[in-house]
């Protein structure tokens, strides 16, 4: 039902983007049908300016015209291929099927005219030529060859605009961003903070500006470099800098474009992608996404993908087959280093590898400098701020909130961003849209307040917990109400203490439910397995758990050993269950300290909640108010830096 959450806790459990497959149009049946409704039409259509051309008169059968011309009535006939016209005395004109290849005197005759009938009338025999004949003979053949012809180039059209390639398989499919691209084109001053990864390539930029420096001093150049980072820190966007500082093409394809229908496919395509590199050197490959191919090979379920083997085993080939002084420049891009195969990672591959890590406050309020460029921001926006309250938050993240931001501004048909809109869109970001429309029932709406207020309780008492910046029962994405916690620093390590104390408060809704009403909701699951996950990992990678002592008994999942995985964790019975035993004295000493907090402060239990349910959502300044009347002090950043070490 809800969870308490802060930006970093979230940003893990978002993945990749998902990869949006290539349009296939309106479905190929329907471009059938409408094709055949096309046909029907045209036939239609040409049966009828047939009859229209044959028949400026009247048809009559032959035996009537043979009455007729006995009776005296026709003055002459036209015959033109099988068809008869006949003009009468009263100038009307009537038309008559002849019968076959048979001449008309013999028809007329077989009709019982008499030869003198026949000779008295004047027969004009026309050749059929002329455009009309032709029309007429051709077109039920040539229209639907016409037609077929067009639906085939219209298929093929569709085929190759849905990416199969169909005709142009092996080709490497790579996208080339060449240097007088100035629309494209990306430089190091459109990406913000990730400092020592631009300085490292700035080295790689100089070398492909200025080659013979290098070469001439007899320096190996990288070939490889590998630029590893969470999703969204950056790594495209840095690659693409460095081929645009350099000035030189760029071919980049991803990982998973290697490796499609045809086998064999991948393969050819890295020669080929390897070979328009060379022929346009100095220049840069990259390959974004690299552990679609290059993950350990052998291991994995049911044995490695062919496939995709032979593609890595292309890619290690290529590289190791042209010189240093063929100036083409590999990089790769991948966030699960991890999994990679080690054989990609050895010297005169790709050796060099950049790390690019979340951004700090600062480099996240330059990032969002970058992306307001475009964007007219009002007088009271504060950039800073945004920054101090998005924690977690990976470039991508920010350029996104920056959208939304905009979205949110033209909505509401203003010319000018807001800090309000800034604000509303790291929600959205980090949480979802909310879901107003999701109503509680007066009973949930209880429950919940009073889970959320357990939460934002333990959170603003216990010493080392995050501090409480926003609390709420508007449910939004998944949770059906959520409290912000926020760091007061950007961190990098945890300690034993903040974990502990991040365990009570996550216990800190359940409690609540379970003292309030004496029951407990579903609503508590996320919480349970998100501490019982933290709790483990005390024990079993941190070695914070002093009955274990400081050993690592779970390696990292997909960690590699000489190019094999390790199955985590072929623990003795004996010490599996200890770590047990263990993890649940972890819980059930947060459980107590939890307990106790929130039979002390009872009342302002109520209190928070009493406010959720009246107002729904409570903002830190009120939130404080509520704590200081019923005598918490809030955290303030300095109480933190005072802390001891631990
Ligand atoms: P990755 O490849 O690491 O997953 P991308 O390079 O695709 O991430 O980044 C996605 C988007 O996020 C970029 O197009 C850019 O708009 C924004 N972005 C990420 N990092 C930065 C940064 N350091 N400076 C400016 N924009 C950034
Ligand atoms: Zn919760
Ligand atoms: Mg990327």
């Amino acid at each position: 039902m809800s969870e308490e959450m802060t930006p970093g806790d979230l940003h893990g459990k978002k993945g990749k983007k998902p990869a949006v497959p290539p349009s296939e149009g309106p479905g190929i049946w329907m471009q059938l049908a409408v094709a055949f409704a096309v046909f029907l039409v045209l036939s239609a259509g040409y049966s009828a300016v047939r009859k229209y051309i044959e028949s400026g008169a009247d048809e009559i059968a032959i035996s009537q015209l043979a009455n007729d011309i006995r009776d005296d009535k026709v003055v002459s006939l036209t015959v033109e291929g099988d068809t008869i016209k006949a003009t009468y005395k009263d100038e009307s004109e009537k038309t008559s099927q002849k019968e076959g290849e048979a001449p008309l005197t013999e028809t007329l005759a077989r009709y019982g005219l008499s030869p003198e009938e026949i000779a008295a009338i004047k027969i004009e025999i026309q050749d059929q030529g002329g455009a009309r004949f032709w029309f007429l003979t051709l077109a039920p053949l040539l229209i639907p060859v016409l037609l077929l012809l067009g639906i085939m180039w219209f298929l093929s059209r569709q085929v190759r605009g849905a990416g199969m390639q169909a005709f142009t398989f092996g080709r490497s499919m790579a996208r080339l961003i060449s240097p007088e691209d100035t629309v494209q084109k990306v430089t190091f001053a459109d990406v913000a903070g990730a400092k020592e990864a631009k300085a490292e390539l700035a080295e790689i930029v100089d070398f492909l500006k200025n080659p013979k420096k290098f070469i001439q001093i007899g320096a190996r150049i990288p070939k490889g470099v590998l630029l590893m980072g969470a999703p969204g820190t950056g790594k495209t966007l840095l690659a693409r800098a460095v081929a645009g500082e350099a000035g030189v093409p760029f071919f980049s394809i991803s990982g998973s474009e290697f490796v499609e229908m045809f086998v064999g496919v991948g393969a050819s395509r890295v020669r080929d992608l390897f070979q328009t590199a060379k022929k346009a050197a100095p220049a840069i490959v990259f390959m974004d996404e690299i552990d679609a191919v290059g993950r350990v090979r052998g291991s994995g379920v049911g044995g490695g993908n062919d496939e995709r083997e032979q593609t890595l085993n292309q890619i290690l080939v290529e590289m190791d087959g042209f010189e240093p002084n063929e100036k083409v420049i590999v990089m790769a891009a991948s966030n699960r280093p991890d999994v990679l195969d080690p054989a990609l990672l050895r010297p005169g591959r790709f050796d060099r590898r950049v790390t690019i890590d979340l951004p700090d406050r600062s480099d996240r309020e330059a990032i969002l400098k970058i992306h307001a460029r475009q964007k007219p921001m009002g007088p009271d926006t504060n950039l800073m701020v945004i920054a101090e309250r998005t924690p977690g938050f990976s470039g991508a993240d920010l350029a996104n909130l920056m959208n939304e931001a905009a979205i949110l501004a033209a909505r509401e048909d203003r010319k000018e961003v807001t800090q309000y809109d800034l604000i509303r869109s790291i929600e959205k970001v980090m949480l979802g849209p909310e879901r107003r429309s999701h109503v509680l029932n007066k009973k949930e709406k209880e429950i919940t307040a009073y889970h959320e207020a357990g939460h934002a309780l333990i959170a603003s008492v216990l010493t080392y917990a995050d501090p409480v910046h926003k609390v709420s029962i508007i449910s939004r994405g998944r949770a059906a109400g959520y409290t912000l916690k926020l760091p007061l620093e950007d961190r990098r390590m945890q300690s034993k203490l903040e974990f502990l104390d991040d365990i009570a408060v996550s216990l800190g809704g359940y409690i609540a439910e379970k003292m309030i009403f004496n029951d407990i909701t579903t609503g508590a699951s996320n919480d349970l397995q998100v501490l019982s996950a933290l709790a483990r990992d005390m024990v079993t990678k941190y070695g914070m758990s002093d009955k274990m002592g400081p050993v690592a008994l779970e390696a990292a999942p997909g960690r590699t050993l000489f190019g094999a995985g390790i199955e985590p964790g072929e623990l003795s019975e004996e010490v599996s269950a200890a770590i047990d035993s263990e993890v649940k004295k972890i819980v059930e000493g947060a459980y107590k300290r939890a307990e106790d907090v929130m039979k002390k402060y009872r009342k302002v239990l109520d209190a928070i909640a009493k406010q959720l349910i009246e107002v729904e959502t409570i903002e830190r300044e009120e939130f404080e108010k509520i704590l200081i009347a019923h005598g918490i002090v809030p955290k303030k950043k300095e109480d933190i830096e005072h802390q001891p070490l631990v």
